[in-house]
């Protein structure tokens, strides 16, 4: 099913942690690396930790019914609960509410209001009627909950995504940007980090968290739980609009084509909306349970990608997708960058190609939403990997060059090879001198390809796993 989907068109897989054993995610992260072989195309896999989810413990019957209007309460006795009551076993919510706040329960099903607050029990009146059941989840939108980013499950997990070679580590209910700087210090590099954004906290410090992240997520699925889920369209728009200006990737997740779990077209609406979070430039779309538990996982990502492919052929995309403005850094790889994609216009160029050892270029370049494939050379597998996440890049893992002339033979031959220009097309080349020196983009260049460099080459020159 992996060789299926990747056929349909999906380049990176999330690993929800929340489900499955260890053992569940390494065979299906060995079916991935297998088809990376294979296919000698960079696969990017992202690793989703669960994060602090708050739970209610169970009851009695397990299920009770809650009226509008009845007292219910929630403390730390661990006696099963019914309809007047339920155990929620973690103490730091007892400590962060105050009378007045909401706690939703269910993912909003069922919404309670409480009326006081004390260190182990909290009396609420139900605002939301409606059935609970055992361990059903609890979101406190209204506080900040002084809780570890991580908890002991996230750590064991992330110990063992860490070992796997994930490239991306996602973090659940991120709140401050403190909780990336906590990740960070255990990751020491290994992956790229990824903050979901599914808080109200996070949104009032998105600018501070993105700074600390690599990339960040709209999880739509929790975030619409806990803002009214109408402001939930402005909030994607914003933080596309913010990611985008520092340069970071940014994901659009949940109910992307919710119907499709059960059905093999999708609705109009669900169309509308990854037609609309690719018109906002996002970086990547993503399916949850689409792909992952439902009955239509192949046809939910051909359905995504020949949306995405729709939307890219509208000619006012581009003037949509520029809309957002990013100034360039005073920086030369970002005034390369900037003329990069101006020169592909004014020379009608078909590609940008772009020599990286950190992926650093490849990521000001893609900021800029050009209007050409974007053609990532690195001899970095892990880069290579990592770039998957990246607006309009195509990443290859090549050996490095050594000298300018190697610099445009290999660019003519990668381009030709990744189908992406033919002969008597132009090609815009950035690279940094001397070569093999990370943080050093210095060079721009355009190259003719001839009618005689069109013969296909062997794939001889991808590097190897190593
Ligand atoms: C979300 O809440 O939108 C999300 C992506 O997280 P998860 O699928 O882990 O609930």
């Amino acid at each position: 099913m992996i060789r299926k989907l990747y056929l349909a068109g999906a380049d990176a897989f999330r690993l929800n942690m929340s489900h499955g054993s260890h053992e569940d995610h390494a065979a299906v992260i060995d079916a991935i690396r297998t088809l990376e072989k294979d296919t000698r195309r960079p696969m990017t896999i992202l690793a989703d930790l669960q994060g602090p989810k708050l739970r209610i413990g169970e009851f009695a019957d397990g299920l009770v019914q809650l009226e509008s209007g009845a007292r219910f309460i929630l403390d730390r006795d661990e006696t099963p609960g019914d309809n007047s009551r339920v155990c929620m076993p973690h103490p730091e919510v007892f400590q962060a509410i105050e009378v007045g706040e909401r706690l939703l329960l269910d993912d909003g099903k069922v919404v309670l209001r409480a009326t006081a607050a004390e260190t182990d029990r909290i009396e609420t009146i139900v605002e939301v009627a409606g059935p609970l059941s055992n361990n059903k989840g609890l979101n406190v939108p209204d506080v900040i909950i002084p809780m570890d980013a991580l908890t002991d499950k996230d750590r064991t997990d992330l110990t063992f995504a860490l070992d796997q070679g994930v490239d991306w580590i996602a973090l659940s209910f991120v709140q401050k940007p403190e909780d990336a700087a906590e990740a960070r210090k255990l990751i020491q590099g290994r992956a790229a980090l990824l903050a979901k954004i599914e808080k109200p906290s996070a949104v009032h410090r998105i600018d501070e968290i993105l700074e600390a992240v690599d990339a960040v997520m709209v999880a739509r699925g929790d975030l619409g739980v806990e803002i009214p889920p109408e402001d939930v369209p402005p909030l994607q728009k914003q933080i596309i609009e913010k990611a985008r200006m520092v340069g970071r990737p940014v994901v659009v997740a949940t109910q992307m084509l919710e119907s499709m779990i059960r059905s093999p077209t999708p609705t109009r609406a669900e169309v509308s909306d990854v037609a609309t979070a690719v018109y906002d430039g996002a970086d990547a779309i993503m399916l949850s349970a689409e792909s992952a538990a439902g009955d239509y996982p192949e046809e939910s990502v051909e359905m995504m990608d020949k949306i995405a492919t729709a939307v890219e052929a509208d000619p006012t995309h581009w003037a949509r997708v520029h809309f957002t403005e990013t100034l360039p850094d005073s920086t030369s790889a970002d005034a390369l960058a900037e003329a990069s994609n101006g020169i592909a216009q004014t020379v009608s160029a078909n590609a940008i190609i772009c020599f990286t050892t950190s992926g650093s270029t490849a990521r000001r370049v893609s900021r800029e939403r050009p209007s050409v494939p974007l053609l990532v050379l690195t001899p970095k597998l892990k880069t290579a990997r990592r770039l998957g996440l990246l607006w309009g890049a195509h990443s290859v893992h090549t050996r490095d060059v050594v000298n300018f002339e190697e610099m445009v033979a290999k660019s003519k031959r990668m381009v030709i090879r990744a189908r992406i220009a033919k002969g008597g097309d132009r090609v815009i080349v950035m690279a940094g001198v001397p070569f093999g020196t990370p943080g050093s983009t210095n060079v721009l260049h355009i190259v003719r390809l001839m009618g005689d460099e069109l013969e296909r080459h062997t794939d001889d020159e991808i590097a190897d796993d190593s």
